[in-house]
């Protein structure tokens, strides 16, 4: 049976934020309460619901994933957002991300670069009431211009270089959460300013699906 009573999934929820979330040390009030109120399982295609608060990514068709819940989590907390901020994801995919970034941001964008996955999410967020997350579909690997500067930005799939056009559409004080690398080895960076100079953190090895467009890797070099 695809489907588990809501008080279930609740269930699940819960128990997801405290092994997964806070037993790794994320302890942040805000996007705690965040991770226990999106309803991660309708996020997920119907077939995986019951493994929707497991430890690891689940598939979401066209051959892309929704990340390991940890991974949203410390992500996120690195963007260091407060309620007033604007903030770009690249790689909406099932829209999860953009969902907990819009209960702790004042506006979110979001840039999905397959059109049917970005009319998925569209669907899903627009049913759940997430009224500041702003969709878009294109190529996010030149960032998104009309919305800028950022208090953060975000990027969900693996890129090949850091583009340009993010870090130049951050404000001064912004910072940039971006997993770096190719098939077999990738870096979550985080990239800051410093007295105007970019200095950049390795925080964890991860793997992501890879970042396309025009800044990002070619089917040949990575195919999936
Ligand atoms: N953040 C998502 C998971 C991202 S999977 C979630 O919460 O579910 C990575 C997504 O990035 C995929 O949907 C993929 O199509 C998208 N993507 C890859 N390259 C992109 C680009 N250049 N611009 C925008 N989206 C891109």
């Amino acid at each position: 049976m695809d489907f588990l009573d809501e008080g279930e999934y609740i269930t699940r929820r819960e128990a997801m934020v405290t092994s997964q979330i806070m037993q790794r040390g994320i302890l942040e009030p805000h996007l705690l309460e965040a991770m226990r109120t999106v309803p991660r399982h309708l996020f997920v295609p119907r077939g995986y619901r019951r493994y929707a608060y497991s430890d690891h990514p689940l598939p979401i068709g066209d051959g892309q994933t929704i990340s390991q819940p940890y991974m949203v989590a410390l992500m996120t907390s690195l963007l260091d957002l407060n309620p007033e901020a604007t903030v770009l994801e690249i790689g909406t995919g099932s829209g999860y991300q953009a969902a907990i970034l819009s209960h702790l941001a004042r506006e979110v964008h979001t840039v999905e670069i397959i059109p049917e996955v970005a009319a998925r999410a569209q669907k899903l967020l627009t049913s759940l009431g997430y009224t500041n997350v702003f969709l878009h579909t294109g190529d996010g690997s030149f960032g998104w211009l009309e919305s800028a500067p950022y208090d953060g930005i975000i990027v969900t799939a693996a890129a090949k270089e850091i583009p340009q056009a993010l870090l130049d559409q951050l404000k001064p004080s912004g910072c940039l959460i971006i997993p770096t690398g190719g098939p077999s080895l990738q870096h979550i960076q985080k990239w800051t300013r410093e007295n105007g100079e970019w200095t950049t953190e390795n925080i964890l090895a991860v793997s992501f699906v890879p970042l396309r467009g025009a800044e990002g890797w070619t089917h040949d070099e990575w195919p999936i």
